[in-house]
């Protein structure tokens, strides 16, 4: 059974590459019928700020990756891992280590000097711990090995070979006790099952290392795929100076989590030339093979046309009302009434055509919802000319009396009113239109009147008419 998982440092944010890498996960697993799971990798104590974690399942709930079992805690499993660590110790495959810090850095200028790969030279290795120097907390060091090569067959990088001199004895346990990254990273995802180990490359050289741990120890190793970074536009590592980083900005900027999750789908994995695919698409299409080696770039402009794209075309009314109603309130200072929420479901169809992004959607709604008298923008204000509010005088005895308040009826009688004063029915639908929205753009007129009502309309169109 295939299980992956998502390993993220809380940071306090979904980064985007991150959700790209949640995703990939998901799509993975469900793709095979197996489980997804969350560990939060939050042994950085120091580091962890109030918020982080709810910010990342904030995120994730938001893109909708759910994920199986209970979120592990790497914080948590720290004994785990420290018992770990003392079976190698028992098994002559780590070893205490007594360097002064002073000797630890000699070691590593020497190195640097020397032009050498590696910091440590391993010279508690094969020494007796009777010969430790007093006042010395030890750490507990990898006995790594030193001859030979260690190789991993990358589902996305291809075979990645390093020579073994290349790797020094890493840390496992430190001075304070506290197990390091690279040993709880391989004691949790051993403990958890993790069948496929899907990650950015940034991770590729810790991979030969967990490698050799992992081979140390006894257990099998799990499927790597390392995939390419996502840079910016230019090419540079992506980054805050190209635009916002988290995934609750583009939230806030008002993208729909199908459209963000669609576009990251594609950062990277391809399938064909398809460019827009469902989220059962996605995980039916979905495969290691289809990730990219080299890194994609962050393209703005195409996830706002995507963004739009869903807006239009593939999102319901339900679901657009259900997300702009709270943008919506929030400009209105007051909550929606079910029945205002109700009457927008039908006239998302005449608002969305123009929409971009959710919070123009939910703004070209606000006046529908606005307190008379209402604001005229100034494009608004120079289409109410005298004449003008003459007009809207007329039309307000033509509508006062009309037959039926629906959108035929109502086009019938402002049709015949304009033709009797010999006007063209624009002439009479800009003043109309000002007067009713406070705006120059609109949807149609007659839907205009139609969900204000008899009432509000006649009230609005005599707040502006002479
Ligand atoms: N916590 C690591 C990160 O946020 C991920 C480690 C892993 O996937 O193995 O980059």
């Amino acid at each position: 059974k295939v299980i992956t998982r998502f390993a993220p440092s809380p940071t306090g944010f979904l980064h985007i590459g991150g959700a790209r890498t949640a995703l990939f996960n998901w799509l993975f697993a469900k793709h095979h019928g197996g489980e997804f799971h969350l560990r939060i990798e939050d042994t950085d104590r120091k580091r962890l700020t109030e918020g982080a974690v709810e910010a990342i399942h904030e995120g994730m709930a938001w893109l909708g990756l759910s994920h199986d079992g209970d979120v592990i805690s790497q914080f948590e499993q720290r004994d785990r891992h420290v018992e770990v660590a003392q079976k190698l110790l028992a098994e002559g495959k780590a070893y205490y280590c007594y360097c002064s810090p002073e000797e630890l850095t000699e070691m590593r200028e020497k190195a640097r000097a020397e032009g050498k790969p590696i910091g440590y030279d391993g010279r508690w290795r094969d020494r007796d711990p009777s010969e430790a120097p007093e006042g010395i907390k030890p750490v507990v060091r990898f006995k790594s090995p030193n001859e030979g090569q260690t190789v991993i067959h990358d589902k996305v990088q291809g075979t990645v070979t390093v020579e073994n001199t290349q790797l020094d004895d890493m840390i496992l346990l430190r001075a304070d006790g506290s197990p390091t990254y690279m040993l709880s990273v391989v004691v949790d995802d051993h403990d958890m099952g993790v069948t496929h180990v899907i990650r950015g490359d940034d991770h590729l050289t810790n991979a030969a290392r967990q490698a050799q741990l992992i081979e140390a120890i006894g257990w099998d190793l799990p499927v790597y795929a390392h995939i390419p970074l996502i840079h910016g536009p230019d090419g540079a590592k992506l980054s805050k100076r190209h635009g916002a980083l988290g995934v609750e900005a583009y939230r806030d900027m008002g993208y729909l989590p199908s459209a963000l999750k669609n576009y990251l789908v594609r950062l990277g994995w391809a399938h064909g030339d398809d460019e827009i695919f469902s989220e059962q698409q996605a995980i039916e299409w979905f495969s290691l093979e289809g990730i990219g080696k080299s890194p994609s770039r962050f393209d703005f402009v195409k996830l706002e046309n995507l963004n739009g794209y869903y807006i239009r075309e593939a999102a319901s009314n339900e679901t657009l009302v259900e997300i702009c109603r709270p943008l919506i309130e929030k400009n209105l200072g007051r909550p929606l009434t079910d029945d205002e929420a109700a009457l927008l479901v039908p006239a998302m169809d005449e608002f969305k055509p123009r929409a971009k992004n959710l919070n123009d959607l939910a703004e070209s709604t606000l006046f529908l919802f606005a307190e008379r008298p209402l604001t005229m923008i100034p494009k608004a204000e120079k289409i109410l000319t005298e004449d003008a509010k003459q007009i809207l005088t007329k039309a307000i005895a033509v509508l006062d009396q009309a037959a039926a308040w629906d959108i035929e009826s109502l086009e019938a009688d402002i049709k015949a009113f304009a033709e009797n004063q010999d006007l063209k029915l624009g002439k009479v639908a800009q003043p109309l239109r000002a007067a009713l929205t406070g705006s120059n753009v609109s949807p149609g007129i007659f839907d205009i009147l139609v969900w204000l009502g008899k009432t509000e309309s006649l009230a609005r169109l005599k707040d502006q008419a002479a």
